[in-house]
């Protein structure tokens, strides 16, 4: 199921999308994602219906924290000649810098090379801590696309990655959360200018999206909404003001911003 948030005539709502329509949902994300049983649970749920035209994109979901991978796919690791590391390299990019499908990725005066990465986001469903790897499946509620958005000339000067990674709008996510496919075999692209720039398979990554929730829990608690991006795959490079950039994953869709 492709679940959302989005705005109607200023409010925010909750819903899913068939395919044609959104359905609004009368729950918050939250609580549909830790719900969701496959189907029964919509039963009493269900309000008005939109359709796309109407409606605006809001973030699916505010995490309390983003945890990024460093360097997961080995076509990316070649392109980088740098050896695959034998455990994920973790940052963290601030709840701040969330974004919506379509809205707009704003080009920090202090840079002058801003790059996209495209990648594949985990969302969470339950407070998660020390789990096993038998155990994530329990904890994930679905999955979204993630733009993590660079400062790559001042990530190149301060040597560590907060301020690079950090900036309002530097973290789009969207359209929808997926909450039934298999995350270890999605095609992934990117586009900028309707040019393709990335194209991989989650099938490369170095570290499969059950070893990295088991790996990040054991370090830290992980709450309900919060998001894991997965690295990104070979291709990377920059985005100039006015550039359109398309992230598309197989079974979610298309997560589209502009950067200004
Ligand atoms: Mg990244």
């Amino acid at each position: 199921m492709k679940f959302l948030r989005f705005y109607y005539k200023d409010k925010i709502k909750t819903g899913y999308f068939d395919g044609k329509k959104v359905i609004e949902l009368d729950d918050s994300i939250e609580k549909v994602l830790n719900s969701w049983d496959g189907g029964k649970y919509l039963e009493n749920k269900m309000k008005n219906s939109y359709s796309l035209e109407n409606i605006s994109f809001t973030p699916p979901i505010i995490p309390s924290k983003i945890v990024c991978i460093g360097l997961n796919y080995k076509d990316h690791a070649n392109e980088l000649q740098m050896e695959i590391p034998d455990e994920p390299k973790l940052f963290l990019k601030p709840p701040s810098a969330v974004i919506g499908h379509n809205e707009i990725i704003s080009y920090p005066p202090s840079s002058n090379e801003v790059d996209y990465e495209g990648e594949l986001a985990i969302v969470m469903r339950k407070s998660g801590k020390n789990l096993s790897f038998e155990e994530v499946n329990e904890y994930i509620g679905g999955y979204t696309i993630l733009n993590d958005v660079t400062a790559r000339d001042l990530q190149r000067k301060d040597e560590q990655w907060t301020r690079a990674k950090s900036f309002d709008t530097f973290a789009p996510i969207g359209p929808f959360i997926q909450t039934e496919m298999n995350p270890n075999r999605q095609n992934i692209s990117l586009k900028v200018n309707g040019k393709i720039k990335q194209r991989s398979n989650t099938k490369n990554m170095i570290f499969t999206v059950e070893e990295l929730v088991e790996f990040i829990s054991n370090i830290m608690t992980l709450n309900p909404g919060d998001i894991i991006a997965t690295g990104t795959p070979s291709g990377v490079g920059e985005m100039k003001s006015g550039d359109i950039v398309e992230v598309a994953i197989e079974d979610i869709g298309i997560l589209k911003n502009k950067i200004v």
